[in-house]
């Protein structure tokens, strides 16, 4: 049996009576469960379950009665609770009775009096699937995990991006609320890479993920957007806070890049913005297109400083690279 299980609580759901004793008494002669706790109706247990770790719940009752099992649809509705295997015992139940409870999502509907062995047997089995199905939900939420992050920043990946950026837009035309799009390239990273190696290079870029993660409000999405490319949507941020946030970032970069300490090679980030308000003529692929307009602008004109996309950069692009995209950073 699953450790975890064998550290959590057995629930009785039942009125104080000798019969409530007797199956108190058999669960904990299973030896399945660290502890057998009760309760006497079914909305105390609801908020029971939320307090402890119930790996299984008895429901002991003379008779069902219309309203009896409203707590167990109540938990089935729970995400997080309906999973946890519920075992509705009868002492004077007809089929129809049992029918009832397994409808509603009772594992088991049981006879009060059955033999203790045969009790234990179930519990097992019981507790065997739900083990199965944790384990299973486990594996999902692994697998959604890796889905969505990137391996070396643990960051939002780019299928994530795309995901969240066309809603948090579509959210941002329907409220009319501001929205920003922020793009940011390492500056000169090749060189870091060449200069230190690919692994230190992974580092650096791992510190400056952590930078980002630090940085933005809960509400912000950091991504990797690829390479040594990072995007942060920002949803209700207008271009003032925008700008705020860019400069938090360069400035907390200028801290990671003193810890680092590539000998005297700084680390610095440019940055390209984008916002609108309410604006529902454009796509995401626009947006994109905008931030990385402004993004090309802040590289072009020296690195290490942010950029918000203005329409005349957009031809600049086509232009031929400004001097000072050739570095003006000396490494050792
Ligand atoms: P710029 O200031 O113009 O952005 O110059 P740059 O050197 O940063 O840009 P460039 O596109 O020339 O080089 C990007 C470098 O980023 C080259 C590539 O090897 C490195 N890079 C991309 N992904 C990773 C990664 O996962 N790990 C490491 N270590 N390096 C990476
Ligand atoms: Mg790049
Ligand atoms: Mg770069």
């Amino acid at each position: 049996m699953d450790i975890l299980l064998m550290h959590s609580s057995a629930l009785i759901i039942a009125p104080a009576s000798p019969k409530r004793q007797a199956l108190t008494d058999a669960l904990r002669a299973t030896s399945l469960f660290a502890d057998v706790c009760m309760t006497t109706n079914g909305q105390s247990a609801l908020e029971s379950v939320h307090l402890r770790q119930v790996a299984m719940i008895f429901c002991q009752q003379q008779k069902l009665t219309p309203s009896s099992l409203d707590w167990l649809k109540a938990l089935k509705k729970k995400e997080e609770l309906s999973d946890i295997p519920v075992v509705v015992l009868i002492e004077k139940g007809e089929a129809s009775d049992r029918i009832l409870a397994l409808d509603l999502g009772a594992c088991d509907c049981l006879p009060a009096d059955i033999c203790g062995q045969e009790m234990a047997a179930r519990i097992r089995a019981h507790l065997r699937q739900k083990e199965r199905m944790d384990h299973l939900r486990q594996v999902k939420s692994d697998l959604a995990r890796l889905a969505l992050t990137d391996s070396l920043t643990h960051l939002y990946n780019r299928a994530f991006f795309d995901v969240t950026l066309e809603a948090e837009l579509a959210r941002s035309v329907r409220t009319g609320k501001p929205f920003s799009l922020m793009l940011l390239d390492l500056d000169h990273f090749k060189k870091v890479n060449d200069t230190y190696g690919h692994g230190q290079g992974d580092r650096v870029l791992q510190e400056v993920a952590k930078c980002l993660g630090r940085t933005v409000r809960r509400t912000d999405t950091p991504c990797r957007y690829g390479g040594e490319e990072f995007a942060i949507i920002l949803p209700e941020t207008n271009a003032p806070q925008a700008f705020t946030l860019a400069s938090r970032i360069h400035k907390s970069l200028q801290a990671v890049s003193e810890r680092f300490g590539l000998l005297g090679q700084p680390i610095t980030i440019s940055i390209g913005l984008t916002c609108f308000a309410g604006d529902n003529t454009i796509s995401p692929q626009d947006v994109v297109e905008q931030a990385d307009c402004a993004l090309y602008a802040a590289k072009r004109k020296g690195r290490n400083r942010t950029e918000m996309f203005s329409p005349e950069d957009a031809f600049l692009d086509f232009l031929p690279p400004h001097a000072s995209q050739t570095g003006e950073y000396a490494f050792a």
